[in-house]
């Protein structure tokens, strides 16, 4: 039996001067990653703070300077459904309704999305060693089963990937994530919002103790012309991504003024890569330039043995989804959302 206290907190000033006032408490969303890591043993919480009462979390308005913000504590699905977010923001739509299925959805928020933890069969073993869990310990998926580890971004302490769709999304928009902590409210663009593991796999963001996740604001350019979001996956639905592409174009007839491609389930946190979005500026918007653009993004890729195939499907999803983006009708929001 696991003891441990109950607290609901209706601001988040609250909600930030209880955790901050008891050691082992964490906060509550939807529950559906931290009370799977409690059950498994991962996570052994003394307290939690629901903040689910925090009508400051639960918002979602249009900003003035064109943008949408989201509550942190929006759930999921009703994100995926908001009518602004599938006009505006379609590529956050499909990227939403391609993950878990439509009960979690239900109940996983905005917040607690960005804070799910890695899916790394070692992670959630407590038997076996795990640098993310225990730092120090050792990385067993290296010489073991990796079929669904990095291939970029790695280190030789944690070979685990962010499993998150929504933040594929979020990292290919530019969105920005505001906290509100101990030491005051900042915001954290979202390419660094998660990190890489170096030799501290044991943290998988850059939030600072105590803080709290309020919202995440989009910008207002929203790519709904020409955008998809492609997940390639061992089921279906119900399952995460080996792979997955956040593709996003500006077009100017058939060339290309501006193109953002983000990857899931390549990393520790959602990928991008600076070098190829720039190579793809003036280029033709065609399989032959989406491949070049793949060979840049996949050039420092590496393999851990049943993981290698990765590489050329992330090659393959990245030209496909270059050229599903190009022909917005076939992504229309909503359409196929996983069971
Ligand atoms: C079977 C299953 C399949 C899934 N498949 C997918 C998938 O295919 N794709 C995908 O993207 N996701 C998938 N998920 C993950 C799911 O999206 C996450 O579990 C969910 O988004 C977490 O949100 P939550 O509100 O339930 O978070 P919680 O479980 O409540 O919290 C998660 C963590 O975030 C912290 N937290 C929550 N909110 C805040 C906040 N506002 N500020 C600071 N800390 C906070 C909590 O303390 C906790 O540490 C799946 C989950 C399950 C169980």
């Amino acid at each position: 039996m696991n003891n441990f206290e109950y607290q609901q907190a209706t601001t988040s000033v609250e909600a930030i001067n209880l955790i901050e006032n008891h050691d082992g408490s964490r906060f509550l969303a939807g529950g559906t990653n931290l009370i799977d890591l409690w059950k498994y043993n991962i996570t052994n919480p003394t307290e939690l703070i629901d903040i689910n009462r925090i009508a400051e979390l639960s918002e979602i308005r249009e900003l003035e300077n064109g943008g949408l913000r989201l509550g942190a504590g929006f759930k999921n699905a009703d994100t995926a459904y908001h009518p602004v977010v599938e006009q505006k923001y379609p590529l956050l739509s499909k990227a939403i309704l391609a993950g878990a299925s439509a009960q979690i959805r239900n109940m996983a928020s905005n917040g607690g999305n960005l804070l799910q933890r890695t899916r790394c069969y070692y992670f959630y073993d407590p038997e076996v060693p795990c640098n993310k869990r225990v730092p120090g310990s050792g990385c067993p998926a290296k010489e073991g089963y990796n079929r669904i580890h990095a291939i970029l971004g790695a280190s030789e302490h944690c070979i685990a990937v962010f499993p998150s769709d929504m933040c594929v999304a979020l990292t290919a928009l530019d969105a920005v994530v505001n906290v509100a902590g101990p030491e005051g409210n900042r915001s954290i663009n979202f390419a660094d919002f998660h990190r890489l593991p170096d030799d501290r796999p044991d943290l998988d963001n850059n939030l600072k103790p105590h803080e709290l996740i309020v919202s995440i604001d989009l910008p207002e350019k929203g790519f709904a012309a020409n955008y998809s979001y492609l997940k390639l996956r061992d089921r279906h639905s119900y399952a995460f991504a080996l792979v997955s592409v956040a593709t996003a174009l500006e077009l100017d007839g058939d060339t290309i003024k501006e193109a953002r491609i983000a990857l899931g389930g390549v990393a520790h946190k959602p990928w991008r890569s600076a070098e190829a979005e720039d190579f793809l500026r003036g280029k033709i918007a065609n399989a032959e330039s989406f491949a070049l653009a793949a060979d840049i993004i996949l050039s420092g890729a590496t393999g851990y043995g049943h993981n290698d195939f990765k590489i050329k499907l992330a090659k393959r999803a990245i030209v496909r989804n270059g050229l599903m983006a190009l022909n917005p009708e076939s992504q229309l929001p909503g359409a196929q959302p996983s069971a």
